[in-house]
C-alpha cells in the first residue's frame, strides 16, 4: 500500500502525520507501507520511521548521479538520504512536465541502479477510455517504457495503473475495470518477460482509493495493492486503507 503526498505537507506537517501514523500501522503484517513525500519531506519522514516496518520513496529522479542539472535530484541521493522507493511516469509529470516514455525508462533503470524500488505509472486518459482505446495505451505505455528493462531488472520493479480520469476526481475504477486493465498489463508481461515473471508482478491499482472502496478494489485478484493520492494525506484515512 503506497501513499503519494504530491505536493502536501511540510517537514513539520510531516512529524505530525507520522506521530499519529505509526501506532495505527503498527501490527501490519500482511502488507508493504510505501509513503512518498515531497523531496523536503523525506529527511523527517525517514527519521520518524526508523525501525518500523513503512518504508519511504521519492516522486521522482532524475537519471544521471549528479551533475550541473539544477534542481534535479538523483537516485543516488534519494537511496542515500534514506529511501527505499521512488515513483516514476506518475500521469501529472507526464501531463505537466512532458515526461516520455523513453524517460520513463530512464528513470527506472536510474532506480534500480541506486537499490530503488521503482513504482512505474501507467493508465489512459478519459478521451482514450471513451474512445476504446485504453488497451493500446497501455501496450503502447508498456512497450515504450518498461518494456525496455532487462528481465531481472523487471523482476524488481512495481507498476501502478492508474486512470487519469480515476486521479483525484473521487471516480473510482470499478473493481472490474481495474482488474481488466491490470489483466492486460499482466498479458503484455507474460509476452515480454515470461509468464512466471507476469504472475509475479505486482500490480497497484492507484484513482480515488477510499476506506470505502478499498475492500472491493483488493477482492480483486489482479489487483494487488493500491497507489493512494488523497486519501494517503490523512493518518487515519491512510491506516483503513492499509487496515482493510
Ligand atoms: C495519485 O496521485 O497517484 C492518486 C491515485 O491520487 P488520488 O488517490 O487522489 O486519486
Amino acid at each position: 500500500m503506497a501513499g503519494n503526498w504530491k505536493m502536501y505537507k511540510t517537514p513539520a506537517d510531516t512529524h505530525v502525520f507520522f506521530e499519529r501514523f505509526k501506532p495505527l500501522v503498527e501490527d501490519v503484517e500482511h502488507c508493504e507501507i510505501v509513503i512518498c513525500p515531497s523531496f523536503v519531506d523525506l529527511h523527517v519522514a525517514v527519521k520518524e520511521t526508523g525501525g518500523t516496518q513503512i518504508r519511504i520513496g521519492a516522486q521522482n529522479l532524475y537519471w544521471g548521479r549528479e551533475g550541473a542539472v539544477t534542481g534535479e535530484v538523483s537516485g543516488h541521493m534519494i537511496h542515500s538520504a534514506g529511501c527505499s522507493h521512488v515513483i516514476v511516469g506518475h500521469s501529472e509529470r507526464r501531463q505537466f512536465f512532458n515526461e516520455s516514455e523513453a524517460e520513463v525508462l530512464r528513470k527506472t533503470i536510474a532506480a534500480l541502479e541506486n537499490s530503488l524500488t521503482p513504482i512505474v505509472c501507467v493508465g489512459e486518459k478519459l478521451a482514450e477510455r471513451e474512445a476504446n482505446m485504453t488497451e493500446g495505451v497501455l501496450v503502447e505505455q508498456f512497450v515504450g517504457g518498461i518494456g525496455g528493462l532487462t528481465s531481472d531488472q523487471f523482476a524488481k520493479i512495481l507498476v501502478a495503473y492508474e486512470p487519469v480520469w480515476a486521479i483525484g476526481t473521487g471516480k473510482t475504477a470499478t473493481p472490474a475495470i481495474a482488474a481488466d486493465a491490470h489483466r492486460v498489463l499482466r498479458r503484455e508481461a507474460a509476452i515480454r518477460f515470461g509468464v512466471e515473471a507476469a504472475r509475479n508482478l505486482r500490480i497497484l491499482y492507484g484513482g480515488s482509493v477510499k476506506p470505502d472502496n478499498i475492500a472491493k478494489l483488493m477482492a480483486e485478484e489482479e489487483i494487488d495493492g493500491a497507489l493512494v493520492g488523497g486519501a494517503s494525506l490523512d493518518p487515519e484515512s491512510f491506516s483503513k486503507i492499509v487496515n482493510f
